[in-house]
């Protein structure tokens, strides 16, 4: 089941990508593993999946010795400050740095164990309450404060959008944050690091591919619901 569904993402990513003139290339799939079972990581493995999303420290670090080695781990959950020792260093890229005293933390832990970390900023592009992450205005000046750390990199800014029944209405927060993220590049304020625009999930990821995404994170899509 997981490889069928996994066929039928990756036929709807190459789909998108032609209607916005994009090749598939430069969009990477993160399939979402969060609360599911070991069997169902190594399934979608065995069809191709090499990079995997999970939003519990704890889940990613029992998880990813059980995976062949060139599994990729991403975190994308909201970070505790109190986990970052451990986490660093074993995810490959850290989705979800909300706040400066968060980066701060890596920054610090990083420099401890001697680790580059790479980052992206999350952006609350809605201005959800229940949502972390820096408004849009504040995300320039956030870049500009965590640019200036020497264990940390940048690579680009994500952002979960709003849960709605049409995925269209979500198309002008996509067009708002790829805005932002070509805004922020061309200012070069990052030294060029500025590569990826993690956006878009089972509910949205093809409006978010047409608006400019380089990382789809999808779970309900690939392995069912949660
Ligand atoms: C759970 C989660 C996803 C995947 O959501 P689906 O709707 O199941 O595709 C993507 N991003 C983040 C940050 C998540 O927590």
């Amino acid at each position: 089941m997981v490889k069928e569904h996994l066929e039928e993402v990756r036929t709807h990513m190459e789909e998108a990508c032609r209607r916005a003139g994009r090749s598939p290339e430069e969009v990477t799939l993160i399939a979402v593993s969060k609360t599911k079972p070991l069997s169902m990581l190594k399934e979608a493995y065995e069809a191709g999946a090499r990079d995997f999303g999970e939003n519990k420290v704890q889940e990613l670090l029992e998880k990813q010795p059980e995976m062949p080695s060139d599994a990729r781990f991403h975190m994308i959950g909201h970070l505790q400050r109190n986990k970052v020792r451990q986490v660093i260093g074993k995810a490959v890229l850290i989705h979800s740095v909300d706040s400066l005293r968060l980066a701060e933390q890596i920054e610090a832990e990083a420099a401890r164990q001697n680790l580059s970390v790479d980052i992206l900023l999350e952006v609350n592009v809605a201005r959800e309450e229940s949502k972390y992450g820096f408004f849009l205005e504040e995300t320039e000046e956030a870049l500009k404060r965590i640019s200036q750390y020497s264990h940390i990199t940048v690579k680009g800014l994500m952002t979960i959008a709003p849960f709605v029944e049409n995925p269209e209405e979500n198309r002008d927060i996509f067009k708002k944050l790829y805005q932002l993220f070509i805004d922020i590049k061309s200012k070069n304020i990052d030294n060029g690091t500025m590569s990826v625009l993690s956006m878009g999930m089972t509910g949205d990821y093809q409006v978010a591919i047409e608006e400019g995404s380089t990382m789809i994170r999808v779970g309900t899509g690939i392995f069912g619901a949660r």
